[in-house]
């Protein structure tokens, strides 16, 4: 049951729509926000009413005016015909995967995608007969010679948020389309704030909303939104696993939709600053962050992105791991922990090298994920100084 998009809006700008989508004040009493139902049972008037299944809400895991709410807003946002709701951003990739794939067909998918995607395709669609190629990011329109005839899904995700290589979308669904193949994104980077998904041919796109759409570490939350085209094969699928998220994780989303704009411009400003003052230190071989005229996909950014959010890499030269270790282990401010999109500020060590099938990892030196949180960027800095102080003294 794909809900109605809220069309009303689309006059209207984006923080204006972030503000008023998926709100009906006058259907809870004239209060602002939609509450939180919990519920299983619904319960239905009369028996013609139950027979023919005719009521807006038919049983919890169809859905509820909480879960409604942040799917409706969410359409609006993402320019989709429709968005499922699921308890984690994993939950929403499974769910965007297994509404196209089945016995027998073969993907393609980034190899810079978030390794639990690949775990899974590894896994899981292995044991059920899908073979799974992985391609260079940086593919491009080159994605053609990579088709096979029994090719149903192209999954990207740009940038890869460990790596963050770029990826030409448009060139990539234009081919991807003509071959009948569904074209799926991990958005979770720029949100549909700055990359509206849908409008750039992506056909199923997917946010982890544990990131910005909380804002605060404090909730899992997974958002598949799909074209008019894969809106009904998305839902079926979804009401098939009844892979709900909790009602007080989706009001937490809702808390944090109406603010995520001033939120990201804000990480976007500070990862900026920091960005451009790692890659000035001396300890630093090169920062890896699209918005700087240095980085390679900076010319897609351009022409696709309106926006940067906080997360960004550095690739460090040469270092012991007793070096590194020192100076990770010594900050005050930067906690280390997966996951981000948080007001507090992350970093921590990783090695694609390890993964990777498709492209070879090369780096001069151990690479840091860092997520800029909403702190005083002096503080950071001092923080920073101090480690790579400890990085140079080991
Ligand atoms: C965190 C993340 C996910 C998964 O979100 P969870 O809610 O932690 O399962 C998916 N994709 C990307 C790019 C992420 O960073």
């Amino acid at each position: 049951m794909p809900q109605k998009p809220s069309s009303h809006l689309g006059r209207y700008g984006e923080r204006t729509r972030l503000v008023h989508a998926g709100r009906d004040p006058f259907q809870q009493h004239g209060f602002v926000n939609t509450p939180i139902y919990r519920g299983s049972t619904v319960l239905y008037p009369t028996t013609d009413d139950f027979l023919h299944r005719r009521a807006p809400f038919t049983y919890g895991t169809h859905g509820t005016p909480t879960i409604r709410s942040l799917e409706t807003a969410w359409s609006d946002l993402a320019g989709a015909a429709t968005t499922v709701l699921t308890p984690s951003g994993l939950a929403a990739i499974t769910i965007a995967l297994m509404s196209a794939v089945k016995a027998g067909d073969h993907i393609l998918v980034t190899d810079s995608v978030y390794r639990p995607t690949r775990t899974f395709c590894e896994g899981m669609l292995t044991r059920f007969g899908i073979e799974t190629t992985y391609y260079d990011p940086a593919v491009g329109a080159g994605i053609a010679a990579l088709m096979r005839p029994n090719t149903t899904v192209v999954f990207t995700e740009a940038p890869g948020s460990q790596t963050f290589e770029m990826q030409d979308i448009p060139a990539i669904a234009k081919i991807a389309h003509a071959a009948g193949a569904c074209v799926m994104m991990d958005n979770t980077w720029a949100t549909p704030l700055f990359f509206p998904p849908h409008e750039r041919g992506v056909d199923i796109c997917i946010e982890a909303g544990t990131k910005y759409l909380s804002g605060g570490s404090d909730l899992l939350l997974g958002l598949t939104s799909a074209n008019e085209a894969w809106a009904k094969r998305l839902r079926t699928t979804f009401d098939a696993f009844a892979m709900c998220a909790g009602p007080e994780d989706v009001f937490l989303g809702l808390r944090g939709l109406r603010t995520m704009a001033l939120r990201l411009r804000e990480h976007e400003k500070q990862a900026f600053d920091m960005a451009r003052w790692l890659a000035e230190r001396p300890e630093v071989a090169r920062v890896l962050h699209p918005g700087l005229e240095s980085d390679p996909g900076h010319a897609i950014w351009k022409r696709d992105f309106t926006g940067a959010s906080g997360l960004f890499t550095v690739i460090l030269k040469e270092a012991s791991p007793a070096a590194l270790a020192a100076m990770l282990d010594g900050l005050e401010l930067f906690g280390m922990g997966a996951s981000w999109g948080g007001f507090e500020s992350l970093v921590l060590p990783f090695d694609p090298a390890t993964y990777r099938t498709a492209t070879r990892w090369q780096a001069e030196g151990p690479a840091l994920r860092f997520h800029i949180g909403l702190e005083d960027l002096d503080d950071l800095k001092r923080d920073l100084d101090a480690g790579f102080a400890r990085l140079r003294a080991g």
